[in-house]
């Protein structure tokens, strides 16, 4: 297995990048640059904003080890807590108790035993590359994200955590999971040798990128992109 403590893993060059940043060129090239290079950030959506309240949710009844039995009353707690962090902006007060709720309830199904961590920074020089994971159960990562179906990117994205974990502290860790809110499903991702090579690749690929500035052609993503009156000002 291809681990990220491994020789082979090293970068060849001196450039750190995010993990972040490594998604969003699978993304679109130009909106690496827009973001990582222009520091433009998107117009916040009624979808970003519900993501956002149930990723926060999600976040805090991991840490709280939510059990079934107390998912009505903490829904309270943390529905009121992200009114205070203004986390709800332009949702009503049902649309807020049902993201909540939900959200708990997913979280309840999927107990942790464990030890938990949430937002955890990892940086690696010797990989050229940082980022904050969203949970650790244990050793284990947990990318969450506010969609029904995993994509591609949140392969690579999960792979990239798991080499940094595992050259930062020398763990070995086999496998991770992406938590899909929308879905309430959990996905059990097999972190193997050919997403470990692809992840390793892109990381070249978007070093390289970024300190050449050849940003590639855009892709064909601008119907779900929310940047495109940035990018239609710049590009065209
Ligand atoms: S609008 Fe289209 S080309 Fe521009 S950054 Fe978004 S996805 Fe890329």
């Amino acid at each position: 297995m291809l681990r990220g403590y491994s020789r082979l893993a090293a970068s060849g060059i001196n450039r750190m990048v995010r993990v972040t940043d490594v998604t969003l060129y699978l993304f679109c090239p130009r909106k690496l640059y827009l973001v990582g290079f222009l520091g433009i950030r998107g117009r916040p959506t009624r979808e970003s904003i519900m993501g956002k309240l149930a990723h926060y949710a999600y976040l805090r009844a991991s840490i709280l080890k939510i059990t079934e039995d107390r998912v009505e009353e903490e829904s309270v707690n943390i529905a009121r807590e992200a009114v205070e962090k203004k986390l709800t902006e332009g949702l009503s007060d049902t649309e807020v108790k049902e993201i909540v709720v939900k959200t708990l309830r997913f979280r309840a199904e999927n107990p942790i035993t464990g030890g938990v961590e949430v937002e955890k920074y990892v940086e690696s020089v010797r990989l050229g590359l940082n980022g904050q994971i969203d949970l650790m159960e244990e050793h284990t990562p947990v990318e969450v994200k506010y969609k029904s179906r995993a994509e591609y990117r949140d392969l690579i994205q999960l792979t990239l955590y798991t080499l940094l974990l595992e050259d930062v502290y020398g763990w070995d860790i086999d496998y991770g999971y992406i938590d899909l809110l929308k879905a309430s499903r959990r996905l059990r991702i097999e972190v193997n040798n050919r997403l470990r090579g692809d992840a390793l690749k892109l990381r070249d690929k978007v070093q390289e990128t970024i300190l050449m500035g050849t940003y590639p052609p855009a892709r064909d993503k601008c119907r779900g992109c929310d940047l495109k009156i940035e990018c239609r000002s710049l590009f065209h």
